[in-house]
């Protein structure tokens, strides 16, 4: 494969972005010949998924000045991958898609270094993902966005006036596609809003109602969403459909067609059968290059300031025509994950108990029964039985000891708040603060000179 970086008019058209002056840069915009190759030495990214997004955005960062990237993805490259996935060829099916995306890249763009991660999420440290000025999702999944967005919230910091502090914010781009439809957006952690904020977004999967199924089918998929849904379990009492069995496959499809003829319904095939059962859409590889493509400019717009980002939802729709849509979402200013939280300062010496107390009496708070937990850690729970016991004797301890002694944190609680006669549960989030503990120094920072 040709080096297309040894071009010498390979970066002109990105260095006009960033060699000029303009009226739309960022507030510290500036300037220089040189930026691109600063960036490219300093900025870090870290893109996660190494799939049909992710092929495209680590192209498109790299040939963006991006020399330091890190991908991390737990998939092995399938055969059925290599119509989009255009850095795997028939070779590579079994290899770890991470691996085999950054060793192309690499091979293809001089100068970009990208490391491989070869794993689940999950399994790096939380440390791991500060080390990155920018994170970049190309994924299909609401769990893993959802994990990485609160990872990203977990590093930012409030002032005492609530206003989230700028060297705290950890930049997501976020892209998503789905068949021609596709979003990318940009989440600044305190000051957009961050995945959890929009999780209605996300509506839950397309479901027919079962009364048309039964009575009124006018599609082919309610055809076979009948035959799947209603007919199986009729016929076969108690027994599992299995979705990789292809008996079972064309069982359902039979039964479709029949119910198909009967209402006057065409278009029930095999493969739409396993497209409607398994739910699949199918990926364009159009949509992903359109969308890889908005991250990759927002991203060098976070890190260069060479213009204003996205604010801070855009929608992409190859449906019928060409529809581009950007929404200016709000914050919800409550939010668990990224929201500001209630702030309590505390005394060292202050017992899990006594903290459980003051709850229920803080007027900001007013939470009865209350759940305590630090960074996924139970400090108490009420329920269920086993581990409340498990966490009993946290009770007696310092507050402080149990958080790690540090100077702050953020804790979560749950318990019953009363309004109006009315008990209802509920989740708070608060960023405890303990008197008299300096913030950030330890013995290790203030004796190595080095
Ligand atoms: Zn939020």
């Amino acid at each position: 494969m040709a080096d297309v970086s040894s071009d010498p008019g390979r970066w002109r058209d990105v260095d006009k972005l960033l060699a000029r002056p303009g009226n739309i840069v960022g507030q510290d915009f500036e300037p220089s010949p040189t930026l691109r190759e600063d960036i490219g030495e300093i900025a870090r990214v870290l893109v996660v998924g190494a799939g049909g997004l992710g092929c495209e955005l680590l192209k498109d960062l790299a040939l963006s000045g991006f020399k330091n990237i890190d991908v991390i993805d737990m998939d092995t490259i399938e055969v059925s991958n290599l119509n989009r996935q255009f850095l795997f060829r028939l070779q590579d099916v079994g290899k770890s898609k991470a691996e085999v995306a950054a060793e192309r890249v690499m091979k293809r763009i001089s100068g970009v270094n990208i490391t491989p991660h070869f794993c689940r999420i999950e399994d790096k440290d939380i440390d791991f993902y500060n080390d990155f000025n920018i994170i970049v999702l190309g994924l299909d999944s609401i769990d893993a966005r959802s994990y990485i967005n609160s990872v990203a919230c977990g590093f930012l910091e409030y002032d005492t006036d609530d206003k989230p502090l700028p060297e705290t914010i950890k930049p997501i781009v976020d892209g998503g596609t789905e068949g021609f439809k596709g979003h990318a957006r940009v989440i600044l952690p305190g000051r957009t809003p961050c995945f959890e904020c929009n999780i209605w977004l996300f509506p839950p999967q397309v479901k027919f109602p079962l009364c048309t199924l039964a009575e009124t089918p006018r599609t082919a998929a309610h055809c076979i969403e009948y035959a799947h849904l209603i007919k199986w379990g009729e016929v076969h009492h108690g027994k599992d459909f299995d979705a990789d069995d292809p008996e079972h496959m064309q069982w359902v499809y039979a039964q479709a067609l029949k119910r198909a003829e009967l209402f006057g319904i065409t278009g029930v095939t095999y493969s739409l059968t396993q497209g409607v059962v398994k739910n699949i859409i199918p990926a364009i590889a159009s949509t992903n290059a359109i969308i890889s493509a908005a991250c990759a400019l927002e991203a060098l717009k976070i890190v260069s300031g060479c213009s204003k980002t996205l604010c801070n939802y855009f929608t992409y729709n190859g449906t019928e025509g060409t529809h581009i849509k950007v929404t200016d979402f709000v914050r919800d200013t409550d939010c668990l994950v990224c929201g500001p939280g209630t702030l309590v300062e505390l005394d060292t010496s202050i017992t899990l108990l006594q903290f459980i107390r003051l709850l229920g009496e803080h007027p900001n708070i007013r939470l009865s029964k209350a759940s305590v937990t630090c960074r996924g850690k139970n400090l108490y729970m009420q329920s269920p039985p086993v581990l409340e016991e498990m966490t009993r004797s946290n009770l007696q301890l310092p507050l402080f000891d149990l958080m790690g002694k540090v100077a702050k944190d953020v804790i979560h609680v749950s318990g019953t708040s009363e309004k109006n006669d009315k008990k209802t549960s509920c989740l708070r989030k608060l960023r405890v603060v303990f008197k008299g503990v300096a913030d950030g120094i330890t013995s290790m920072d203030t004796t190595d000179g080095s």
